[in-house]
């Protein structure tokens, strides 16, 4: 059975719903790596607006995919070197990513890469298709879930940190389509893992979520040794 430092754990959900937040704060208290999925999807996005790129040009996709030079600098993310982890969260960015993220070759180049980032164990792998496609053997699997309004709020409060001054109603259509887009789609829609553990937020502040989920992990790993 694997030891505490050794597992992956995934966690999917829409947008908004606290998957990174979550993430983080498991991965630190495990002492585990995190790998945030979204950022690649956000990466591509970039790249693709600066070549002027249209979400639907499966060739031209093909092409920027093969050519990616992505990687994670702590928790930087740099594309041909340079940090572009301030870049890819404009609504802009965020809204070519959920287009571009619904293409094949997109997801193809990027399975590998998740694959290869993802061959140590001691990870939390965020993103929407961890548990079902990317992952499917992981340890533990989370479904984290939220209402719209409240998944709105969050990100309301997150955007306003960030000088984002975009209305709330705006968040909230934008994460429908989102939501629209990541679960509709044919190749790795969104949705929990049949092993996942579904986890609503909310009503729970984000310290009770951890709870559960050490909860689970300890489960887990003692099963094995208490
Ligand atoms: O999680 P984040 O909002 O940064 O993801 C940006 C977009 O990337 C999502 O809207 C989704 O369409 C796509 N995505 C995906 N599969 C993942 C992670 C993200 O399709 N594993």
């Amino acid at each position: 059975m694997p030891s505490a430092q050794q597992l992956l754990i995934t966690i999917d959900g829409p947008a908004g719903a606290g998957k990174t937040t979550l993430s983080k704060m498991l991965a630190r208290d495990l002492k585990y790596r995190y790998l945030d999925t979204g950022a690649l999807y956000r990466a591509v996005a970039y790249a693709i607006r600066q070549q002027d790129i249209n979400a639907d040009d499966d060739q031209a996709l093909a092409k920027v995919c093969a050519d990616l030079q992505i990687e994670f600098v702590e928790d930087r993310l740099l594309l041909d070197g340079v940090d572009i982890s301030s870049r890819i969260r404009t609504p802009e960015i965020t809204m070519l990513a959920s287009a571009a993220s619904a293409r094949l070759p997109v997801r193809k180049a990027l399975l590998g890469i998740q694959r290869k980032m993802g061959q140590r164990k001691g990870l939390v792998a965020e993103g929407r298709d961890m548990g079902t496609v990317v992952f499917p053997e992981a340890d533990l699997k989370f479904f984290l879930d939220a209402s719209i309004r409240q998944r709105a709020l969050r990100r309301h409060a997150q955007y306003a940190e960030d000088n984002n001054e975009q209305s709330i109603e705006d968040i909230e259509t934008d994460i429908r389509r989102r939501d629209e887009n990541d679960s509709n789609r044919d190749i790795a829609p969104l949705r929990p893992a049949r092993d996942a553990i579904i986890i609503d937020s909310t009503r729970l502040p984000a310290d009770q979520v951890l709870e559960r989920m050490l909860t689970h992990v300890h489960q887990l790993t003692c099963s094995s040794k208490c």
